[in-house]
């Protein structure tokens, strides 16, 4: 889950990562009072966890004379279709040079990756795109409760010192808080000295609850309806919604529907055993998905029995139309169940995503 930039501020300031002194508002008014305190010159950032937001006019400098009107302008757009219900105000830093520091989990090396950039402040894919050799790498493994110093040497090479304590103090939020990713960008070099003029903290969603964080805001209403009921539940961006029983038959199923030119609007597995009910709100869930114009339902009976699955889909009683493979256990049964009720069984999962994807057309 990714935290907003205030959360993720005040987590590295509890672990003496210097932040700039601000505070959050929720409507224009209450800047009068936070203005007292950051000085004549300031920084409206609109709270979206959005990236490139300040490109996108979310990050602006104000100063006694304007900062109203530009605290309006902020509380009154929309930031990648997400309106701004927060603003974090923080003094204005005089900025003498910005770096990027980040710390993610390397999947395929297991490790944690640590970047650091003297050339930080710009959007971190072109910097690796188009200046790879300003970008320095180390990769640490996670049983170590520190960032070795000939490491820190290695990534500062010439960057001030003292930025060595801060990138351990980003290693240990990293490990403390579970997360993916934490970044600094940019780390600045001001005459007070550095500090975070940004922060971004993305928590393992397997670890929320660990970490004391009672929901995950980062989910639909769909997406949290599937973990109630144990489905494993993901929205893209087509127009075919997908049920399937196992990853990978699901996946399987995903690849046809590639394969012949169609485009899956999310996907849904079951799991073993599913009786009627199960299947019942899975094609609710599904079809609840407005972008999803016809489901393909493509299960397998094993423990899972072909009539309970046909009885599912029936009582789901959904508008989309739902095109079914079933193969298994009670197949014969669960045939003559849908086929009653008006609904289109067929032999193979290539006839079934075929007619799916012929429906979009
Ligand atoms: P992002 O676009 O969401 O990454 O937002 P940032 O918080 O990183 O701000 C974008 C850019 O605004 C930074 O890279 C800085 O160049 C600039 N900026 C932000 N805060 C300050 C500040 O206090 N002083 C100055 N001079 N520039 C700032
Ligand atoms: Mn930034």
């Amino acid at each position: 889950m990714k935290l907003l930039e205030h959360e993720a501020r005040k987590i590295f300031a509890e672990h003496g990562i210097p932040v700039p002194a601000g505070s959050v508002i929720r409507s224009p008014g209450e800047l009068a009072t936070v203005m007292d305190t950051l000085g004549d010159r300031i920084v409206l950032k609109a709270q979206v966890e959005v990236g490139g937001r300040g490109k996108k006019g979310g990050v602006l400098v104000a100063d006694r004379s304007n900062a109203q009107e530009l605290a309006s302008r902020l509380f009154s757009m929309e930031i990648g279709g997400i309106p701004v219900r927060e603003v974090l105000a923080v003094e204005y830093l005089d900025i003498r040079h910005e770096y990027y520091l980040s710390i993610s989990v390397d999947r395929s090396r297991k490790c944690a990756l640590i970047l650091f950039s003297d050339q930080g402040g710009v959007d971190i894919e072109s910097l690796a795109r188009d200046r790879p050799d300003a970008l320095r790498r180390a990769a640490i493994p996670v049983l170590m409760d520190r960032v070795p110093p000939f490491m820190i040497r290695d990534l500062l090479s010439g960057a001030p010192a003292e930025i060595g304590d801060v990138i351990n103090r980003l290693y240990s939020v990293f490990c403390r808080k579970d997360a993916l990713l934490a970044e600094i960008n940019p780390l600045v070099m001001t005459p007070a000295g550095l500090y975070a003029a940004d922060a971004k903290l993305v928590i393992d969603d397997n670890a929320l609850r660990r970490q004391g964080i009672a929901q995950n805001r980062d989910l639909t209403e769909r997406e949290r309806e599937a973990e109630k009921h144990g489905f494993s539940y993901v929205e893209l961006k087509g127009d075919i919604g997908v049920i399937g029983n196992g990853a990978g038959l699901t996946m399987a199923t995903l690849d046809l529907i590639q394969y012949y030119d169609g485009s899956a609007a999310n996907f849904l597995d079951v799991g073993g055993g599913a009786d009627q009910e199960r299947v019942m709100h899975a094609v609710r869930l599904v079809a609840a998905d407005p972008s999803v114009r016809v489901i393909v339902v493509n299960l397998l009976g094993g423990i899972t029995r072909c009539d309970e699955v046909a009885r599912g889909i029936i009582a789901a009683g959904v508008s989309q139309p739902v095109i079914v493979r079933l193969a298994g256990t009670n197949e014969k049964e669960g045939r003559e169940i849908l086929r009653s009720s008006g609904y289109q069984m067929l032999d193979s999962m290539e006839e079934a995503v075929r007619a799916a994807v012929e429906a979009t057309r």
